[in-house]
Formats: C-alpha cells, sequence, structure tokens
C-alpha cells in the first residue's frame, strides 16, 4: 500500500530532510520590526520552497498579491483528478526578528542538538510546514500521484497581518480550483510532548486603543490640579469600571452571545485538564478569583477575555498631562463577533466619561473566533492520522490565542480548517531559543501523509 511504502520513505529518508529544514531556517525570513525583508530573504525562502515543491513533483508558483507584498508560494498537482477532494495546505515561512541577547547559539545557524532543531523560525512555521512538503515528497516518490489534490498556499506576511493573502484570497485567488474541501494549518502546538493534538478552535481577538484628550498641553500641578480635568484620573476610572471585583467583565451584552461547547466536548477538556492540572505552574503566581464556575483551562479556552496591555499618560513630572491612552484587546469565544464586541466596548467605555470630554478609539484590528463542530467529517480522519503519526490517541484541545486569517480562509474557501500542530508550547515561538523536536518533524510528517489519504477516503465518501 502506498501509505506504508511513503512512512517507511519518510523513515529511510528522515535525515535528508532535516538537513532541507535546516536550509530553510538557515534563511533569515523576518517579515517584522527593522529587519523586515532585509537583502531580499524574504523573496529568497519563497523561492527555496517552490523549488523544492517543483522538486516533489508539483507544479509550484511565487505569486504577487493584489497590491505587492511577501510573494505567496503556491502549489498544486500539474493534473489535477477530478474523482478525489482539494485539500488546502496553509503554512507562512515568514519568521519574527530575533533577539540579541538570550539565544544559545546564532539563531540563524540551524544547529541540531539534544534531538531539537535550534532555530527562528524552527516551529513557527518552518518546521510545522515542512512536515507536509515532505510528506507529499514521500507520497509522489513512492506512488506518483497524492491521495487528494494537495494545493500549498503558503504566506510570507503571518507575523505581520497577512495582508498579502487576505487580499490574494478576496480578490479570488483560489477561485480557478475545484471546490475547496478542507484546509489543513500547521501551525499551533500540542498539550503535552508526544501528546498528538486536534485544536477544535481558537480565540478570536478586538484590538484596540482608547485615547482621552486633557488641555491643550501639559499644565503645572500646583497651578492647575484639581481646577481641571485631568484625562489620567478619568482613564483609569473608566478602565476600573470595565470589570467587578472578581473580574468577571461588566460590558452589558458582552457574555450575550458567548456559547459553551457540547457537554461531550467540554467533558473531554475537563478530563485533559486533569492530567496537568496546573496551569500556572512554575510562574509562582495564583489565579485571580475569575469565573469560579469554570476551570483555569476552561476560562483559557472557553471564555472571552479582556486585558489592558498598556497604559500611557504625562511623566514623573508634576503634571496634568495632556493626554492619556490604554491599549487594550478583548479574546472572544464563539460565537461573539468583533464588530459587535468593539461597539460594545466603546460605547461603555464613552459612557463612563464626562460628556465634555473628548474620546477617541482606534487604530483597531480584530478576528473572529474559530471553532470545528466534533461531527465534522473531517475531524475523525484527523484523528485517525494523528494517531498513525504519533503513535498515541490523539487529544482534541483549543487556543486560547488567535490565528486571523483562519476566518479569512474559512470564509473564502466554504470549507472547514483542520488545525493539526505539531509544535509544542515550550518551543519558544516569537522568543529566545525557538526550537523544533525532530521527533515532532517526524510524527508530522506521518500524519501528513496519513492524513491526505484519510481525507481523500473521508470526504470521498461523504
Ligand atoms: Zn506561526
Amino acid at each position: 500500500m502506498a501509505l506504508s511504502e511513503a512512512l517507511q520513505y519518510i523513515d529511510t529518508h528522515f535525515q535528508r530532510s532535516v538537513a532541507g529544514l535546516q536550509e530553510l531556517v538557515r534563511i533569515p525570513s523576518i517579515s517584522t520590526g527593522a529587519d523586515a525583508g532585509a537583502d531580499g530573504q524574504v523573496a529568497r525562502a519563497a523561492q527555496f520552497l517552490a523549488d523544492q515543491l517543483a522538486a516533489a513533483g508539483l507544479a509550484a508558483r511565487l505569486v504577487t498579491a493584489p497590491g505587492g507584498g511577501n510573494p505567496l508560494v503556491l502549489a498544486h498537482p500539474a493534473a489535477p483528478r477530478a474523482a478525489v477532494p482539494t485539500v488546502v495546505v496553509y503554512g507562512h515561512y515568514d519568521v519574527q526578528g530575533v533577539e540579541a541577547v538570550g539565544w544559545r547559539c546564532d539563531p540563524f545557524a540551524g544547529l541540531e542538538l539534544e534531538g531539537c532543531l535550534w532555530a527562528r523560525g524552527a516551529s513557527d512555521d518552518k518546521g510545522q510546514l515542512w512536515a507536509h512538503v515532505k510528506a507529499a515528497e514521500a507520497l509522489l516518490a513512492v506512488d506518483g500521484v497524492l491521495p487528494v489534490n494537495l494545493v500549498f498556499l503558503l504566506e510570507g506576511e503571518e507575523e505581520c497581518g497577512s495582508g498579502a493573502l487576505s487580499r490574494f484570497l478576496q480578490a479570488g485567488g483560489l477561485a480557478d480550483l475545484a471546490p475547496v474541501a478542507c484546509t489543513v494549518v500547521s501551525d499551533t502546538g500540542m498539550y503535552a510532548p508526544g501528546r498528538p493534538s486536534l485544536t477544535l478552535g481558537l480565540r478570536g481577538i478586538v484590538f484596540t486603543t482608547v485615547t482621552v484628550q486633557g488641555p491643550p498641553q501639559d499644565l503645572h500641578s500646583g497651578l492647575y490640579g484639581g481646577l481641571v480635568a485631568n484625562p489620567n484620573h478619568l482613564l483609569v476610572r473608566a478602565l476600573a469600571s470595565l470589570f467587578d471585583d472578581s473580574g468577571r467583565i461588566q460590558i452589558p451584552g458582552f457574555y450575550d452571545d458567548v456559547r459553551l461547547p457540547s457537554p461531550r466536548e467540554r467533558a473531554g477538556y475537563q478530563a485533559l485538564e486533569q492530567e496537568a492540572p496546573d496551569l500556572l505552574a512554575g510562574l509562582g503566581l495564583t489565579p485571580t478569583p475569575g469565573e469560579p464556575e469554570f476551570s483555569l483551562l476552561e476560562r483559557r479556552w472557553l471564555r472571552p477575555s479582556l486585558d489592558i496591555h498598556a497604559l500611557r499618560g504625562g511623566s514623573a513630572r508634576t503634571v496634568v498631562p495632556a493626554q492619556a491612552a490604554a491599549t487594550l484587546s478583548c479574546r472572544l469565544v464563539p460565537d461573539q463577533q468583533p464588530a459587535r464586541v468593539q461597539a460594545q466596548l466603546e460605547s461603555f467605555l464613552r459612557a463612563q466619561f464626562p460628556a465634555t470630554t473628548r474620546v477617541e478609539f482606534g487604530p483597531a484590528h480584530a478576528a473572529a473566533p474559530y471553532t470545528l463542530d466534533l461531527d465534522d467529517p473531517v475531524v475523525a480522519p484527523a484523528l485517525r492520522a494523528l494517531q498513525l503519526g504519533f503513535g498515541r490517541e490523539p487529544v482534541l484541545v483549543r487556543e486560547g490565542g488567535s490565528i486571523p486569517i483562519s476566518g479569512t480562509l474559512a470564509a473564502n474557501t466554504g470549507a472547514p480548517v483542520l488545525f493539526v500542530g505539531f509544535g509544542q508550547l515550550t518551543d519558544n515561538w516569537h522568543g529566545p531559543n525557538e526550537h523544533f523536536s525532530l521527533a515532532d518533524l517526524r510524527g508530522g510528517m506521518r500524519t501528513a501523509a496519513a492524513l491526505y489519504y484519510e481525507l481523500a477516503a473521508a470526504i470521498g465518501r461523504c
């Protein structure tokens, strides 16, 4: 059978796969901050991947989205087959910048040590997308065809907002493909090492800044203190009214659209939490009172939250400042709508200020929460593939974070998005010493190969 031959091919050629990933992580394809796009490295990484996909046997090319931006890598079988479903694999080849200190090695040397590859992007997301590239290569090498029409859609702007990919999708960039049956995203983490995980949901986000205008310029507090409104005072009072003493969010209607998962799904999460009950381990912190009817894991995955990230206003001088500002965000869960939450937040905060105060909001960005139904026909094949890939029964999880492009992908393909992550929460994404376990690379490659087969069989049956 082609799958077992492909799994054997993956094992036999594993060191070559590691070497290829080392080449990829050695390209500093930074898309954020001062080093963004330096020396054409982003384009170099895109070209490297297109070349690898072409060498595997796919028709691969670089695509410039409407309005420009970092190139997309698009690859698909040269002769798509009408009888098999179309599956999109999404990944991103861009990476965050690196810190000057804290790394145990050059972040772009691709050091293999202690069973891991140490490099910026090793786990987020080059190593994870590489698992799919090499799985496709293995299947094509042993069988000549893929069990599905596999479309690679790799972007270079995930770390800076996915602008090019969003424009490409909204302009109908995938329109000339056969209808997409499913999109696979490997850009998430596993619940724990050795615990293959299918991520059924991610939280959405509303991120904004509120600015309060005070006097036209900073004023001496010995002359004007107590006479005129101090924007710092107004702002902290307004922000404090967002929560009650337990931390419950006080914005009217904020919780109205929150939909809890089915009792079956929730019971699974509760059982999982029993395995690792202390989410705050190692931090030396005690949890906030929060919502006592929900466990810590449920608060992370199933409940919305609101955080004030930054406060700015005045200086350490004795003035009544001219301006105060706060940056804050809400994490959203199904079925909260970002636009509605943004409106609720703004109108609640505005009402906390005197009518004469000038209060402004923005800039804002938002992403809807995403969730996949436990009974969706793509869930069972993904679980079987993870079982085969990692040799252990997979678990169902959610994530507290957000992947904004997931909603755009789902909306533009009309197909479910499967989050099958091969990284670990301890891989140190975006920080120093990012690394990716070679065991996870191997498990990821095996899972990807099995997943294409399982999806072909399951979707073919529906
Ligand atoms: Zn990522």
